[in-house]
């Protein structure tokens, strides 16, 4: 296909149906294929030839999906996995074993921060949690000669931090190892991460990039230009035979797409968390309209924002988007159209008033998700961490009274409208 630009890709990329075919990308319903000769499947078996053999491997509906993420992202291949957290896991266990050691920044998603911090450990992967503010020397600081890769969000969900992308990928490409940025809040409509020099990208597409809610899923995106050889000692996973496949060897085999080939080959052969195509066919409907939802998303968000400012009973607003937050500046820099729909503030009155609001709300509903068409509405302290204590919930930078309030595409003026008399409830 023509180069076309970014919407178009959203709408048209990569399924091309010939004459006669489907106009829509249809869902291979198939865990098998049939192939003449036991020959011919050995060959796909030793990675030889190209084709599909299992569903657990690769599927074309899931390909097309998946294509169509890496080339929204600027990305050499892409896989889908069944979940976000499972693409997170992925993206470092596809480079780190047992004795390497991670950096993550410490504003991350709170189910990726459990991953890294029990059971990452457990395999007995070390990880060091870094400040997203980090100046460069205490970045460089944190490094060690088993470190094997730097992982961080580029909008982090729910603090809504804004990752220096540049300085976060300067460090770790001066250590020799590779920038995994979790994309999921942005999504490539508003950041491109491999553009700023990040190598990895992976996302939740449960969000935005589904949209609606219907799909849970995850991807791996590979940048390619990560130079695997340069660093060969660092990643014998890449860079020496794989006996599995009869010594290929990654990284001198796949041309720059040796990273994505290995997650697939191997890992997603192994475990298996692979996206169903029915999935990969719902997420790639919310693909062919992300570019609009996103837009109006950051639109209604920053009305609301900018409503809750001005209110009397809201003690804070948090949102990337306002001119009054210290994110300001990087937001402008790393997603110039806009960041994402969730916005997060503190009401007078503490945990209660909060709740109160909450109840109050009734075109907002109470769920625990962000990031789909309808706006909904989440209180941590109550729900996701009411584990914490008071004390415990300021440390994680979730205090009592932070509400979380992820804006959808409804008509601005009614979402405001809701959260008016809910506060005058409050
Ligand atoms: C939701 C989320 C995840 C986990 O994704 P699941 O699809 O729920 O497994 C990871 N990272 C971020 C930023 C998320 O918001």
């Amino acid at each position: 296909m023509k180069d076309y630009r970014f919407n178009t890709k959203c709408v048209q990329g990569v399924y091309e149906p010939k004459n006669g075919e489907p106009r829509v990308m249809p869902i291979v319903q198939s865990t098998t294929y049939k192939y003449e000769s036991s020959e011919q499947m050995g060959k796909l078996f030793d990675l030889e030839e190209s084709g599909y053999f299992y569903t657990r491997l690769a599927n074309p509906t899931c390909d097309y999906t998946a294509g169509k993420i890496a080339q929204l992202e600027g990305g050499v291949g892409g896989m889908l996995t069944s979940s976000g957290q499972a693409a997170s896991f992925y993206s470092v266990f596809n480079i780190c074993r047992s004795g390497d050691h991670l950096i993550s920044t410490s504003a991350i998603y709170g189910g990726t921060f459990n991953l890294f911090d029990v059971t990452l450990r457990q395999m007995g992967i070390d990880v060091t949690f870094v400040s997203p503010d980090s100046t460069e020397e205490e970045l460089m600081a944190a490094f060690k000669p088993n470190t094997k890769a730097v992982f961080a969000e580029s909008l982090s969900n729910p603090s809504l931090v804004v990752l220096d992308i540049e300085l976060f990928a300067k460090c770790a490409h001066a250590n020799g190892v590779p920038l995994i940025v979790d994309n999921t809040f942005p999504t490539p409509v508003n950041c491109r991460p491999l553009e700023h020099g990040a190598d990895i990208v992976v996302h939740s597409t449960t969000k935005y990039l589904d949209g609606h809610a219907t799909a849970l899923g995850g991807v791996v995106v590979d940048g390619g230009k990560f130079d695997w050889m340069a660093n060969a000692d660092k990643f014998p996973g890449l860079t020496q035979p794989d006996e599995s496949y009869h010594g290929m060897v990654y990284a001198k085999d796949c041309g720059n797409a040796a990273y994505i080939t290995k997650a697939t080959a191997h890992l997603m052969r192994d475990l298996g968390s692979m996206q169903s195509p029915n999935n990969a066919f719902l997420l790639n409907l919310g693909l062919e309209t992300v570019f609009l939802r996103v837009k109006r998303h950051c639109e209604n968000a920053l009305a609301v924002a900018k409503y809750l400012e001005a209110h009397e009973k809201i003690t804070w607003v948090n949102y990337p988007g306002l001119e009054s937050n210290k994110y300001y500046d990087l937001a402008k820099k790393y997603m110039p159209d806009g960041t994402c729909g969730v916005v997060s503030f503190g009401i007078k009155g503490g945990r209660e008033a909060a709740t109160k609001f909450m109840d109050s709300l009734k075109l907002a509903a109470i769920v625990t998700h962000v990031a789909d068409a309808r706006t909904c509405v989440l209180h941590p302290a109550s729900t996701t961490h009411r584990q914490l204590s008071d004390k415990q919930l300021e440390e994680a930078g979730v205090g009592s009274d932070l509400i979380r309030f992820s804006v959808g595409i409804e008509d601005v003026a009614d979402i405001i409208e809701d959260i008016e008399q809910a506060l005058a409830q409050a």
